[in-house]
C-alpha cells in the first residue's frame, strides 16, 4: 500500500553523460555527490563562492567547471539536473523555484520534501547498479544498500554475470588466508569467473562461495616437479582464457610478490592472452601487522626489506646479498625462511647484526591457527624447533619487534 504520494518516489536511472548537472554549493554535500556525477559522464557546473580543497581539485583538473560566486537566476538554463546543496536557505528556495519553472529535476539536501528528487544510496558492482530509497531516513537506505552489497560481493545473492566480460586471465591475489582480506576487486574477479586456478595459499572459504559451474583447478595437483608444474598452469591458464573463458589465478598474498605472478602475466603476453592485476594484501606487511608489529615506526625504523629465504645463505642461485642485510639497520621481513633460518641467523650475524635483535615469527598468520613466537636473532632457531613452527610463516627481524613487544605488555 502507498500511504504518500510525497514520499513514493519513481525510481529511475538517469544518462548524463555529456549532459550539464548544476551543484549549487561547494561543501561536504556537493563533494559526495560530484564523483557519481563524474562517473555518470555529467559535465558538472559547480556555483559556489567557496569550495572545499577537493571540489578545488576537481576544479583544478578540469573535471569540473567552477564558477566561483553565489548562486543567480539563470544558473540552471540548459541543466538536466541540479543538485542543491547550499547553507544559503534564500538561495536554495531560489534555485528549487528555478529549477519547478525550467522542468529540471532538483535535490535538495536541506529539504527533502520540498526537492523533485532525492538522491539514493548507490553501491556498484560490476556493471550492477543497487539504488535504495529509504523514505525520509536516509541512514535506513544507507544500511539496507551495505547489506544488500556486502551479500552480493560475498555471493549470498546471485549477481549473474556480466554478458559482456571479456576472455583472460586475471591474477588475483588472495590476501594472507583470512577471506575477509582479498580486495573488493579480487572478490567481484572470482564472482566473474569461468574457471579459478588456486593454490595452497588461497584461502578455501574463497573457494566455497564459488557457483557449482565454475570450474577449480588445484595448481598444487598439477604433474611432476615445481618448475614442471609452473609450465604446466601456465599452459593451462593460457589454453582456458583462449578458449573463450575469464581465469581467475588466485595467488596468496600479492601475486607479484614471491608468487611467480609475473612468469604467468609473461606466459600471456607470449600468447597474446589479455592479463590484469589486482594486487593483494602481502602476508610480508599484513602478517606482522596483525600480529602488532609494525613493519617500520618513526625513530625507530624508517626502511624494510623483505626477503625471500628459500634458498639458503651461500646457495649458487641465491641473489640475496645476507652480508649487507645484515649491516641493515631498519626491519627485516623474511618469507618462505622457516626451514633456512638457522644458517639465515647466521650469515645476519656474520654480517654485523647483534644477535640480540628482536625477532618475531608469525605462523598461519590471520587464521584460526595462527602462532607468534618472539625470540632474538641469536636464540631463534633453537625456539623454531622447540615449538614445531611450520610454513607458511613471516619472520620480523629489528627494533620494531622489540616496540611492538613493549606495547603489548603494557597494555
Ligand atoms: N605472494 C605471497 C607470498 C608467497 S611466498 C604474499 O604476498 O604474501 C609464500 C610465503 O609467504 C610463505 O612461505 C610465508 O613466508 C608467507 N606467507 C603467506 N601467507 C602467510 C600467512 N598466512 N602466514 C604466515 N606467512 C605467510
Amino acid at each position: 500500500m502507498v500511504d504518500d504520494p510525497d514520499t513514493t518516489l519513481y525510481p529511475a536511472g538517469l544518462k548524463l553523460s555529456g549532459r550539464r548537472v548544476v551543484v549549487l554549493g561547494g561543501g561536504r554535500v556537493a563533494q559526495r555527490r560530484i564523483p557519481s556525477l563524474l562517473d555518470a559522464g555529467a559535465v558538472v557546473h559547480v556555483i559556489s563562492p567557496a569550495v572545499t580543497p577537493v571540489v578545488e581539485g576537481y576544479a583544478r583538473t578540469g573535471e569540473i567547471i567552477w564558477v566561483p560566486r553565489g548562486y543567480r537566476p539563470g544558473d540552471l538554463e540548459g541543466a538536466w539536473y541540479v543538485v542543491v546543496a547550499t547553507d544559503d536557505k534564500v538561495a536554495n528556495e531560489a534555485a528549487s523555484t528555478e529549477a519547478e519553472a525550467l522542468r529540471v529535476f532538483c535535490v535538495r539536501s536541506d529539504d527533502a520534501l520540498a526537492a523533485t528528487a532525492w538522491t539514493p544510496a548507490v553501491g556498484r558492482h560490476g556493471s550492477l547498479t543497487v539504488a535504495v530509497l529509504g523514505g525520509r531516513d536516509p541512514r535506513r537506505s544507507v544500511s539496507v544498500r551495505d547489506s544488500v552489497m556486502t551479500r552480493i560481493r560475498d555471493g549470498e545473492i546471485a549477481a549473474p554475470k556480466d554478458r559482456e566480460r571479456r576472455a583472460g586471465v586475471v591474477l588475483v591475489g588472495a590476501g594472507p588466508g583470512d577471506p575477509d582480506l582479498i580486495t573488493v576487486a579480487g572478490r567481484r574477479a572470482l564472482q566473474e569467473a569461468d574457471v579459478v586456478v588456486t593454490d595452497r595459499l588461497a584461502p578455501q572459504r574463497l573457494l566455497d562461495e564459488l557457483s557449482p559451474e565454475v570450474e577449480v583447478v588445484d595448481a598444487t595437483k598439477l604433474p611432476r616437479g615445481r618448475a614442471a608444474s609452473q609450465e604446466a598452469l601456465n599452459e593451462l591458464i593460457v589454453e582456458r582464457a583462449l578458449a573463450g573463458k575469464s581465469v581467475v589465478r588466485l595467488k596468496g598474498g600479492d601475486p607479484f610478490v614471491f608468487g611467480r605472478g609475473f612468469e604467468e602475466a609473461l606466459a600471456c603476453a607470449r600468447a597474446g592472452v589479455a592479463c590484469r592485476v589486482v594486487p593483494g594484501v602481502t602476508s610480508a606487511t599484513s602478517v606482522p601487522g596483525l600480529a602488532g608489529v609494525p613493519v617500520t615506526h618513526r625513530g625507530v625504523a624508517h626502511d624494510f626489506v623483505v626477503a625471500s629465504g628459500h634458498l639458503a645463505p651461500g646457495h649458487p642461485d641465491s641473489l640475496v646479498d645476507w652480508a649487507a642485510l645484515g649491516r641493515m639497520r631498519g626491519t627485516l621481513v623474511l618469507l618462505m625462511a622457516i626451514e633456512n633460518l638457522e644458517p639465515i641467523a647466521a650469515s645476519l650475524v656474520a654480517g654485523g647484526r647483534s644477535p640480540e635483535t628482536a625477532v618475531a615469527v608469525v605462523q598461519d598468520g590471520s587464521l584460526a591457527s595462527e602462532r607468534r613466537l618472539f625470540a632474538t636473532l641469536g636464540t631463534v632457531s633453537e625456539a623454531l624447533a622447540e615449538n614445531a613452527v611450520h610454513p607458511p610463516a613471516v619472520v620480523v627481524v629489528g627494533e620494531v619487534v622489540e616496540v611492538a613487544r613493549r606495547l603489548a605488555a603494557t597494555s
